[in-house]
């Protein structure tokens, strides 16, 4: 299995500081070609750019600020995430949306910078890469309005119910699976609203360090999940689909491409070259 995309990686996360270079270089090994690393605050997306830049044609970011953070976010922060969104190997507007569930940030905080950056990517015409946790209605409350002026996003880390996935699928979001679903505890729910997602609409990640999946056959020392392991994941998501490998993994490849409007792949010269 080659050429996979993880398109939520947190690689600028200190745990890999003493080895960054080596778990990109296992990830390729795994067949995952292709990164996007995901911004959560604009230092982090500063990070997340100056990771990706890098690594050419390997590592894209995006630059956005999670809820977690909406109460620092303030006028200075929208025309600094605008100013990463111009660069080209920033390809979404994110993570961005609301978190209930932590409120770590106070929830006006969370609706106002949301909104704030559903307007940049309006205005930028750049994908949203959206989470949510704990706060489903008033996450599609606030994404109906502004959706036909968007040109597209990812609902990441998905781990919602089967009505949940269709109000995505009714806004023409993209869904993002990751190791939720190999967690036999809590992935139920998840594995009904899977079973039933069109293939034009699927996207794999691990959201790395985060989320190991519970069910890899030989644990990680550190329990840190990495890039490496998403064909676990996208071997639980084609199972659940009741599909081929090949044929989720061309799909999620070519959803991520278009979605994100990636370049061609030009990592496989490299790539022989740098295994030798
Ligand atoms: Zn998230």
């Amino acid at each position: 299995m080659t050429d996979l995309i993880d398109i939520g990686a947190n690689l600028t996360h200190e745990s890999f500081d003493r080895d960054r270079a080596e778990v990109l270089l296992e990830a390729r090994a795994a067949g995952v070609r292709r990164m996007i690393l995901t911004g959560t605050s604009v230092t982090g997306s500063v990070r997340a750019l100056e990771l990706a830049k890098a690594y050419p044609g390997q590592l894209f970011s995006t630059a956005g600020v999670h809820p977690h953070n909406a109460s620092g976010f303030d006028a200075y922060s929208g025309d600094a995430l605008t100013g990463l969104l111009a660069q080209e190997q920033v390809v979404a507007v994110g993570e961005c949306g609301l978190d209930f569930y932590r409120d770590f940030s106070p929830r006006d905080a969370q609706r106002h910078t949301f909104r704030e950056q559903l307007e940049i990517a309006a205005d930028t015409q750049l994908p949203v890469f959206l989470h949510q946790r704990d706060a489903h209605d008033e996450f599609v409350e606030l994404l109906r309005p502004v959706r036909d002026r968007l040109c597209g996003g990812v609902a990441h880390c998905f781990t919602g119910t089967a009505k949940m996935a269709r109000d995505y699928l009714d806004l023409d979001l993209y869904i993002g699976v990751t190791g939720w679903l190999c967690d036999e505890r809590r992935g139920g729910d998840l594995l009904d609203a899977v079973r039933h997602l069109p293939l034009d609409r699927v996207m794999i990640e691990t959201d790395a360090p985060y989320l190991l999946p519970r069910d890899l056959p030989k644990k990680p020392r550190g329990r840190r999940n990495e890039p490496r392991f998403l064909p676990h994941i996208l071997a639980r998501l084609a199972e659940a689909m009741s599909r081929s490998l090949e044929e989720v993994a061309e799909a999620t490849r070519r959803n991520a491409e278009q979605l994100f409007s990636l370049p061609a792949n030009q990592t496989d010269k490299d790539c022989n070259q740098s295994d030798k």
